[in-house]
């Protein structure tokens, strides 16, 4: 017998139909003898209504009383998930972050999970009950509802895994596993039957939003076996492993992420001293505001440019608080583009082959398209390209890097 978590993401438990296919699983599951918790999310386009509502009080929701609010999407569809098994014979109870404890930091918005408290859920699991749990929140110390972030059921769905010490966490959405890029942008894109933690933190964090990165962080640091797999179709999905050997035989280059969330900010002609990457980015750091790719032209007549991105959300601010910056250190302007993307490839294979940057420019020169700014690790090439080129480009690369599906018959 098998102790499973199985996490349900919004569209497969958008509808009440929905939602009576997944307690149907979930009975199956449950008739071959597993002890089963599940995590749910908030049907989809929940979360993005209650922060529209949010948003017509005030551009910037109060933080506390935005968790207060958005983490009522999940706690809709834990009862009635619970209500469709226990109609089904299967005896079900929901809770919310707050009744299990899943103790958390005070970050409203974007909380870090500290603590599970797995007491009740133990002892619901040997009365025979499945334990339906709501996603994507927690509770702080002081009793205030926190969320994880968009995206973050995962994260409790895997959190939840690591406490139960469970045999697999198993996230359930609208694809069959992970690809080799987002498969509703690039039509040949291939399930992977594999993937590294490592490999699918950087797909995560460089925009993949099929797992939340600190899902994958949780997974890799408790080693919980996780596997994303399509909630309606049979299939194997995609395991997430940590064993680089397994997948030895996969190509150099084992996917594409992209990322349409950043803009880029540019001081110019600022006077060339030491310190001056600290006197720019210090007071950015100091309003809160995360910083990703950095480029520091090399000074002429004294003087240099710098840029940098930020998310979107941020790129008021940034300008706001470099426009000080400029003035305070006598630059030349400021200047900023938000109509840019990100696009990066991710691969361990990277690590004992040359030249994959080159024949990722190449490939990317073929098509005109100019990049703007490079970033490199030892598992990944990422750069900056005008947005309007972004599918352009994500396609040329999995051609480029042999990662198309081969043509099917009739094709
Ligand atoms: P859920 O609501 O189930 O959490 P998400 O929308 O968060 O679902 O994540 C699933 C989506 O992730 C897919 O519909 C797909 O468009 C997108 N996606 C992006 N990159 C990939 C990838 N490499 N492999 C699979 N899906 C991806
Ligand atoms: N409902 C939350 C969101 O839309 C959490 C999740 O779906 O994972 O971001
Ligand atoms: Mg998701």
């Amino acid at each position: 017998m098998a102790l499973i978590v199985q996490k349900f993401g919004g569209t497969s438990v958008g509808t009440v139909e929905r939602i009576e296919q997944v307690a149907e699983k979930v009975k199956k599951f449950r008739e071959r003898g597993d002890d089963i918790v599940v995590v749910v999310s908030a049907m989809s386009g929940e979360t993005n209504r209650l922060i529209e509502l949010a948003k017509q009080i005030g551009d910037q929701p109060v933080p506390r009383e935005l968790d207060v609010m958005v983490s009522t999407g999940e706690q809709v569809t834990i009862a009635l998930l619970a209500m469709a098994l226990i109609k089904r014979g299967v005896p079900a109870i929901s809770y919310t972050g707050n009744q299990v404890r899943i103790l958390t930091d005070s970050a409203h918005n974007k909380a870090r999970i500290l603590q599970i408290d797995d007491h009740k859920l133990r002892t619901d699991l040997k009365e025979g009950r499945v334990v339906v749990v709501a996603g994507f929140q927690g509770v702080d110390e002081h009793g205030n509802i926190t969320t994880l972030g968009r995206g973050g059921s995962d994260t409790t769905g895997v959190a939840l895994a690591a406490a139960l010490k469970a045999d697999e966490c198993q996230i359930y959405t609208d694809v069959d596993g992970v690809y080799t890029t987002d498969p509703r942008v690039v039509a040949k894109a291939q399930r992977l039957d594999k993937i590294t933690f490592e490999e699918m933190l950087e797909m995560a964090s460089l925009g993949s939003k099929v797992l939340q990165i600190r899902a994958v962080e949780f997974a890799g640091k408790y080693n919980v076996p996780l596997r994303v797999l399509h909630s309606f179709q049979e299939g194997p999905g995609t395991l997430i492993t940590i064993d680089e050997e397994e997948t030895m035989e996969q190509p150099i280059i084992s996917g594409i992420a992209f990322n349409r969330d950043e803009a880029k900010l540019t001081i110019r002609g600022v006077p060339d001293v030491p310190g001056v990457a600290f006197k720019i980015l210090g007071p950015i750091s100091a309003a809160n505001i995360e910083v990703d790719m950095i480029v520091q032209n090399i000074a002429h007549d004294n003087t240099t440019d710098f840029t940098f991105t930020v998310h979107r959300n941020d790129y008021q601010s940034a300008q706001q608080v470099l426009e000080n910056t400029s003035r305070e250190l006598g630059a030349r302007e400021v200047v900023g583009d938000t109509n840019i993307a990100k696009v990066s490839i991710v691969g361990v294979g990277m690590r004992s082959h040359a030249g994959v940057a080159s024949q990722m420019f190449e490939a990317l020169a073929k098509e005109n398209i100019n990049i703007q700014m490079i970033s490199t690790s030892e598992i990944k090439v990422s750069v900056v390209i005008e947005e309007k080129y972004l599918e352009l480009a994500v396609r040329a690369l999995h051609t480029a890097f042999d990662l198309d599906a081969p043509a099917r018959q009739g094709d």
